[in-house]
């Protein structure tokens, strides 16, 4: 019901619109053009009345000429239409607009813009390609929005090979767009991966390193491939980028780095590059993995020494746990372990609250590391948080 009454002000405004534009011609055009407006104003009324919005759009549009005054008229009622979810409506707007010809070139590419973008919202992407790729056929002006268009349909649809060959066109004005197109590569590296297809899947994620070399995704699926493949080194070298790409993302690959190292039979290998980066620039986790690693080595008491030492200068929940289940572990009296016991369901806590990954740019959280952000739909902002803001 809420629909033929909201259409009801807008006949009233084509109305006006026709009167205003009749009192411009001549007296008698005028009241031709009064009588058949009246006519069809009548008709898209009885439309509305028997709740035939489809009709009573038709005889709206036949009501009101397409002309550079009411132009954008049409083109505001298309948007709502839009807006409301009404797809075929729109479209039809928009088809009524494009045949009704004579238009000047922007106007008339600006018009394929919207209808392309009718059917991108409606769901229809072939229909939405074929106005687009029949605009860079047709040599448009507007050759860089089409094109973003495309890159942006083509994402939507999962084809990365056109996806990333939209955003090859737009690169050089727009360098913005390398880190995304890194992106595209790491999802159509994943899918050959999937389909077995590692060499290709290895020289696609090369090509995203080409895009953009602080990629950290590029990496880490590198080194998960070069694991698969067995390439224990190729595999460490993956890793060890990280480091220098993004250090807040290096410790969620700490334990795959571990498993490369124990397949070579070189943890005394690891355990030194772990003192090397915690030396360069300290993290619990880091610090716990070497104190676990000392502690096979050493004992408990010399790893507890180390953890303690290091909680002095960094204190932190994580830490202070894995030190409670240290001191557990040699505690006798009753008395002290009970109080250990307590701290440590109080570290438990504390870590089970947290939220670990969050968006740089609109500050959503996830309990999974993604690479594209759920909420603005940006790719690459979501990152482990940092210490400093955990202690927060
Ligand atoms: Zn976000």
């Amino acid at each position: 019901m809420s629909e033929p009454l909201w259409l009801i002000p807008l006949f009233f405004f084509a109305i006006a619109m026709g009167f205003f534009l009749g009192r411009r011609e001549g007296k008698r055009r005028q009241r031709r053009r009064m009588a058949s407006l009246s006519q069809e104003y009548v008709a898209g009324l009885n439309f509305l009345l028997n709740e035939e919005p489809d009709k009573a759009v038709e005889a709206l549009l036949s009501s009101l000429e397409v002309s550079p005054q009411t132009l954008e008229t049409h083109l505001s009622m298309a948007r709502l239409f839009r807006k409301r979810g009404e797809f075929d409506r729109a479209t039809l707007i928009h088809s009524h607009l494009l045949e009704s010809g004579d238009l000047p070139r922007p106007t008339q590419e600006q018009i394929q813009l919207e209808l392309a973008e009718d059917y991108f919202a409606g769901g229809l992407f072939d229909r939405a390609e074929e106005v687009l790729l029949e605009m860079l056929d047709q040599d448009c002006e507007q050759r860089e929005q089409v094109t973003r268009q495309l890159m942006k349909l083509y994402e939507q649809e999962r084809d990365w090979p056109n996806a990333i060959a939209m955003g090859e066109r737009l690169i050089k004005g727009d360098a913005k767009i390398a880190p995304i197109l890194a992106q595209y590569c790491c999802e159509e590296a994943e899918g050959q991966v999937a389909r077995g297809e590692l060499g290709p899947a290895r020289r696609t994620l090369r090509r995203a390193l080409g895009f953009d070399k602080e990629c950290v995704r590029a990496s880490v699926d590198l080194g998960r491939l070069e694991m698969r493949e067995q390439s224990w080194e190729a595999a460490i070298a993956a890793f060890r980028r990280i480091w220098d790409q993004d250090r807040d993302f290096f410790d969620e690959y700490l334990d795959d780095l571990r498993q490369c190292y124990e397949q070579l039979e070189q943890e005394e290998d690891f355990i030194r590059v772990l003192a090397d980066y915690s030396a360069e620039d300290p993290s619990t986790a880091r610090v716990l993995l070497l104190s676990g690693q000392l502690k096979e080595r050493y004992g408990d008491r010399e790893a507890a020494k180390f953890i303690a030492e290091y909680m002095q200068a960094n204190p932190s929940v994580r830490g202070l746990d894995r030190l409670i289940d240290m001191n557990l572990q040699v505690a006798d009296q009753s008395e002290a372990r009970e109080q250990l016991e307590l701290l440590k369901q109080l570290t438990q806590r504390l870590m089970s609250d947290r939220t670990i990954y969050q968006c740089r740019r609109c500050g959503f959280t996830t309990p999974l590391l993604q690479w594209r952000c759920p909420s603005c739909r940006r790719w690459g902002t979501i990152k482990p948080r940092s210490e400093g803001d955990a202690k927060s």
